[in-house]
Order: structure tokens, then C-alpha cells, then sequence
């Protein structure tokens, strides 16, 4: 169903009657978002408000992205549920009541449903729908989208909003004899509706990133047997979730508009509870060092990597930090073996860390048994189970908790061509570049949120989205008052952007062990660190370069073309 916009007084080419045909079985409208979670679902507020006509198209039946898939046991946020939402609408954010300190996964969906009832966005999506392709076309100026469920065909439209997501894309590794499996397969991102029933089960749990550590715990309680498969051992602090205290619901909404912009300057939009201390952790004694830590570890989550400021930036400082977790683990941990294969050895906070609720007990209990297959990789996996070191762990449940193609997986699976025939693979081939992870040179009227070389994952997501979503509909707003018809990434404001992403990235201790961050957790995807540390900086450069008439950009109006 296509919203009840009234087209854009700026739709220069409207096609004439008789135009429209199999090329564009959907019509045309001024834009298109792919993508109905937090970014999709924002984008359409919007545009709407903007008088734009737009159709949002979503490959799921249901809106929440993430939240809409994520459905395994235990799934939540890691970031508080008051900093864990929209800001756009003040009434909004007062109305909706959080019940835990962390929320849960229907929890946020419940959350996501109430805004599109809100504010009346359900008629503006089309669900079980999947964008396939996009084309431009530069001699109308249009992007031609097509979809393929339940609308099927092609729609021309002026802008493409790609909302798609950053760990959207399921990452399913290719291991030999998979479809022999005589069981049942899950991923932890495209999770059943309706559960899954681990009762009286053998299950194996590959992957221990975020998704297995939060999962891993539960799963542990219902099933028969739980054989969890470790590649590379996962930091984890305990998350210490709790029902959400009334007290700081009613301090934080006394003032929410001046908490989020404290929190926007100074904490990348989270983690205003838990400020950093602005000491270094090689300055202080260890005697110092281990009560911060202690005190840190106890309130849990993001607060652990705030004990001190230099722990992503000083190798020594971080082994200290690092150092403090191994001995927690070997602490909790009661088979010696065991323990010294939880023990993570990578820097600390390299991989986005982990937060937990009873994930390492978990593996006191003696129906859980960890498998390191870092030395000896899985072999194969055989109909009654899988297969490493010659050993077979029978099972009857395959859980994969083994991520996303991150950033990219999503975009380039629907690999959108630009100008001159150049599909955003080929532009992409040595990694992703774009400008202000907004923009692909030679991609017109094509905008990315929350896309590499942007913050996106190293912040609150939904506070970079918003950031993102306003400065694409301010710029849309601009175009309508200049008679601009295309705007467009310069190579070379392109090329500034992804040395400073790296730059940036490379004085810091990130880019040093093998993280989704980097690509590193898909083979033969390009080694580049994606994400660009520092919202708030980020933020005002955005600003900036809309003050100064877009700089990097190149705006066509009509006497140019
Ligand atoms: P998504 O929510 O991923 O939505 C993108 C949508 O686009 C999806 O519904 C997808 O189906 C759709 N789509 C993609 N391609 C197509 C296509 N070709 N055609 C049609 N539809 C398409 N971030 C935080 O800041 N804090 C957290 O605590 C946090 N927890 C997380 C927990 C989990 C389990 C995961 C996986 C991620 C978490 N994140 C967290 C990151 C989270 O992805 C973002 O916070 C946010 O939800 C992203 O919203 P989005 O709209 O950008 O993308
Ligand atoms: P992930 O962090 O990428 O973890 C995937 C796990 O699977 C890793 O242990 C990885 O090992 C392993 N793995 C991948 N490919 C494998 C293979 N071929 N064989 C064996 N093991 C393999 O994915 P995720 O846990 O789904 O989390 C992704 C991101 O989503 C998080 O970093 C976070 O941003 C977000 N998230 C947040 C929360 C939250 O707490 N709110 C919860 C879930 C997810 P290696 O480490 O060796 O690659």
C-alpha cells in the first residue's frame, strides 16, 4: 500500500501518462528506504513531514529490524533502555515506560509497534518484500528499485534511502556435511517466531560473540546437553540487568532534552550512567588499579571500560584491564581446563565487548561441556552431530551464534548501480568508501544510514540513525528550496573521508585482532576498519560541512544538467 503523500512539488520528471509499464510496474515515487527497523521506521517520519511520497520496503513480515529478527533466548540490549531510544518526539519519550535497566528484545519490539502506531507509519511499509536491485538511471535522474515478494516489480524514485542495517546479514559459514544434518539448524539473527523447544535436546552453540553469551546461559537451563564451540575466547563483564529504578526513570525524564545532550557531547550517545574516568590506568598503583576495576566490574557492563581512559589506546594499560577479567574467569571457573580456554587473550574492547548474565558459571554446570576450535577448526558436520579433531559431538540442535557480514553484507546484497554502469561492488571491491558514511561517489541521491566510515556501531545506534536520518532530511529540504535535483559524494571529499576513518582507527588499539570492525569474520572480505571512532566530533563535522553548502558534495539544479 503506498502512503497517501502528496508527490513532491520538486519531482521534476514525473512521468506522463503512458510512461509507467513493466519497468515500473510500482510507479515512481520521491523516495524509496529500504529497511524498516529503528532507521527505516525514522526516515519515513520524516519524509512524510517533508511531503515527500515515499514507499518503505522490509523483506520481514514485521518491522524492528534487528529487534524484528534477534529472537533468541535472552536477547537485549546492551546500552540503558532511556538512552536505548528515539529523542525525536519529547511526548514520546516521556509516555513509553522501560521496565528494565537493559531491555529486552519484545520489549523493543513492543516499543517499535507502539511508534508506528503513534505516529501512524504502518501504511508507508510494505513487508515481505525484498529489494533485489537498483538502478540509475542519469538521464531522468531516477533510481529504479526492484522487489521481489509480496509486491513484486519496479519503482522509480527520486531518492534511495538504503536503511538496511549494519548486522542485518546473517553470517552462515560454509562447513562441510551442514545439509546432512539430521537435526535442526538456527541462527541466532533469523531466530523462529515461535521459539524452539530445547527440552530433553543435545544442542551445540557455535559462536561465543554477544549473541552465543547472552544465549549460551539459557539455553544451558533447558536443554539435555549443551556443547558450546569457541573459536576465539569473548571478553564478558556481568550486565547486571535489573528492573529499570523509578527513581532514575523519573530524574532522567524531569530533564530528558538536556540528558540527551549531555549524553550526545559526552559519551558517543550512551553510557551517560557510567562516565570514564579520565585517569590512565599506567598511572595509577595497582592496588588503585584493581579496586577501580572491582568497583567497575560490579556495576557491570560499558562501566568496566570507562574504569580508565587510555584502555583502547595504551597496550599496557589494556593488558592490565585484560589481565583483571582472565583472573575473574579463573576464579568462577572450577575445571582449570576449562578456564584457561575462557580465557580471552586478545586486547580488550578490540571486539566489541561482551555482557553477561551468568555466562562463565554456566560452564560449572555438568551438562555444558566447551569445545576450542581455534587449533582444530569444526571438520564437518555429519548427520548425527560435528566432527572436530576426529571426535564426533553428537547433537541434535544446531545453533549458529556466528554474527553478521557486517556494514556492508546487507548493501552489497542488493548492490545498487550508479553511474556509469558501476554496481557499488565494484566501487567497493578494495573495501567500502564513502563520505561521511552517508555517501558513495557516483551513487546520485543515494544515501546510506548509520553506513561505514560513519560511528554506527561504536555509538548508541539509534542516536547515530536519528543523526543521520535528520541531516539527509535536511539536506532534502534543501534541495527543494535551491531547485537542486541531484547531490552527489565528491571522489576526492571520498577519498579525505576514508584516510581520516583510518587514521583515526590506527591510533588506537582497534584495528588489532580479528573483528567484525575489520571484516575479518568473513573470508575474502577486504580487511578495512569500517566504523569511525568518536560520535560527537563526527556529529559536528556533519554540521559543519551543511553550514558550509555541503562541502564534498557536488549539488546539480536543473541549468547544469
Ligand atoms: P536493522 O534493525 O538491521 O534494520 C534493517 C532492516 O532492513 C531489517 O529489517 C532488514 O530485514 C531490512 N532489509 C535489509 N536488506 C533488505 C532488502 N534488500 N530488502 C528489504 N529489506 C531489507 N545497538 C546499540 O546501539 N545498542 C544495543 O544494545 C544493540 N544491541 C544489539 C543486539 C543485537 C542482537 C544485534 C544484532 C544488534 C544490536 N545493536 C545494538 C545494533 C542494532 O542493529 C541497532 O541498534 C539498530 O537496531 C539498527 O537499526 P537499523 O534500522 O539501522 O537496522
Ligand atoms: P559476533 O560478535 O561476530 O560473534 C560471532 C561468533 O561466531 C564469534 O565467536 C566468532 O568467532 C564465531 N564464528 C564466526 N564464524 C565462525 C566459523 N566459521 N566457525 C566457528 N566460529 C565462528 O556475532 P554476534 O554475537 O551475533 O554479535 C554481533 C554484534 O551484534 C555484536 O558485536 C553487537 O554489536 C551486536 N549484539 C549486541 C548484543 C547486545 O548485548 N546488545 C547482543 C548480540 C549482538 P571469532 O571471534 O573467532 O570470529
Amino acid at each position: 500500500m503506498s502512503p497517501p503523500q502528496a508527490a513532491s512539488p520538486n519531482s521534476d520528471t514525473a512521468l506522463k501518462a503512458g510512461e509507467t509499464g513493466a519497468a515500473d510496474s510500482l510507479g515512481e515515487v520521491d523516495l524509496v528506504i529500504v529497511g524498516a527497523g529503528f532507521a527505516g521506521i525514522y526516515m519515513s517520519y520524516r519524509a512524510r513531514q517533508l511531503g515527500l511520497s515515499y514507499r518503505v520496503f522490509e523483506r520481514g513480515s514485521g518491522a524492528g529490524g534487528t529487534w524484528f529478527w534477534n529472537r533468541y533466548p535472552g536477547a537485549r540490549c546492551d546500552v540503558h533502555s532511556l538512552e536505548y531510544s528515539y529523542q525525536f518526539d519529547d511526548a514520546l519519550q516521556q509516555e513509553w515506560q522501560w521496565t528494565e535497566k537493559f531491555a529486552s528484545q519484545p520489549e523493543i519490539l513492543r516499543y517499535v509497534d507502539h511508534v508506528i502506531e503513534r505516529f501512524d507509519l504502518a501504511g508507508g511499509i510494505t513487508f515481505n518484500t525484498h529489494v533485489q536491485g537498483a538502478v540509475y538511471d542519469e538521464v531522468r535522474r531516477r533510481w529504479t528499485v526492484t522487489t521481489a515478494g509480496d509486491e513484486t516489480g519496479s519503482i522509480r524514485s527520486r531518492f534511495l534511502v538504503l536503511a538496511t542495517g549494519c548486522l542485518s546479514s546473517a553470517n552462515r559459514p560454509g562447513i562441510a556435511g551442514l545439509d546432512s544434518f539430521g537435526g535442526d539448524v538456527y541462527h541466532t539473527g533469523e531466530w523462529p517466531h515461535d521459539g524452539v523447544d530445547f527440552a530433553g535436546k543435545r544442542v551445540a552453540v557455535i559462536g561465543t560473540g554477544s549473541s552465543g553469551i547472552q544465549s549460551i546461559p539459557i539455553i544451558a537451563t533447558e536443554a539435555a546437553h549443551l556443547t558450546v564451540f569457541q573459536r576465539t575466547a569473548a571478553y564478558t563483564v556481568p550486565a547486571r540487568n535489573e528492573p529499570l529504578d523509578p527513581a532514575i526513570d523519573a530524574e532522567v525524564k524531569a530533564a530528558y532534552t538536556e540528558f540527551r545532550a549531555k549524553d550526545w557531547q559526552e559519551s558517543s550517545a550512551f553510557g551517560i550512567f557510567d562516565p570514564r574516568s579520565p585517569e590512565h590506568a599506567n598511572q595509577a598503583s595497582p592496588a588503585e588499579r584493581n579496586e577501580r576495576y572491582e568497583q567497575r566490574w560490579q556495576r557491570g557492563s560499558w562501566s568496566y571500560l570507562r574504569s580508565y581512559v587510555d584502555h583502547i589506546l595504551s597496550e599496557e594499560s589494556n593488558g592490565y584491564a585484560a589481565e583483571f577479567v582472565r583472573d575473574k574467569i579463573r576464579k568462577t571457573v572450577q575445571d582449570p581446563t576449562t578456564a584457561e580456554l575462557l580465557c580471552p587473550t586478545t586486547i580488550i574492547g578490540c571486539k566489541r565487548l561482551c555482557f553477561d548474565t551468568g555466562y562463565y558459571e554456566t560452564f560449572n554446570r555438568e551438562n555444558v561441556e566447551l569445545v576450542g576450535i581455534s587449533d582444530t577448526p569444526i571438520e564437518r558436520i555429519e548427520p548425527t552431530g560435528v566432527v572436530v579433531d576426529d571426535t564426533l559431538h553428537e547433537v541434535d540442535i544446531i545453533v549458529f551464534a556466528t554474527g553478521f557480514d557486517a556494514m556492508t553484507g546487507s548493501l552489497l546484497k542488493i548492490d545498487p548501480v550508479g553511474k556509469d554502469g558501476t554496481s557499488l561492488s565494484t566501487a567497493w571491491e578494495a573495501g567500502p568508501v564513502t563520505y561521511l558514511g552517508l555517501s558513495v561517489a557516483g551513487f546520485p541521491n543515494m544515501f546510506t544510514i548509520t553506513g561505514p566510515g560513519s560511528p554506527s556501531v561504536l555509538a548508541n545506534m539509534i542516536t547515530c540513525i536519528e543523526q543521520h536520518v535528520n541531516w539527509i532530511a535536511d539536506l532534502l529540504a534543501h534541495m527543494e528550496a535551491k531547485a537542486i535535483h541531484t547531490v552527489e559524494a565528491e571522489t576526492q571529499a571520498v577519498a579525505a573521508w576514508v584516510q581520516h576513518v583510518n587514521n583515526v582507527a590506527h591510533s588506537t588499539l582497534f584495528p588489532s585482532c580479528n573483528s567484525w570492525y575489520l571484516g575479518a569474520n568473513i573470508p575474502g572480505k577486504p580487511r578495512v576498519f569500517m566504523p569511525l571512532l568518536g560520535f560527537p566530533a563526527y556529529a559536528q563535522r556533519c554540521d559543519e560541512v551543511a553550514e558550509q553548502g555541503y562541502e564534498g558534495f557536488v549539488l546539480r539544479g536543473a541549468d547544469s544538467i
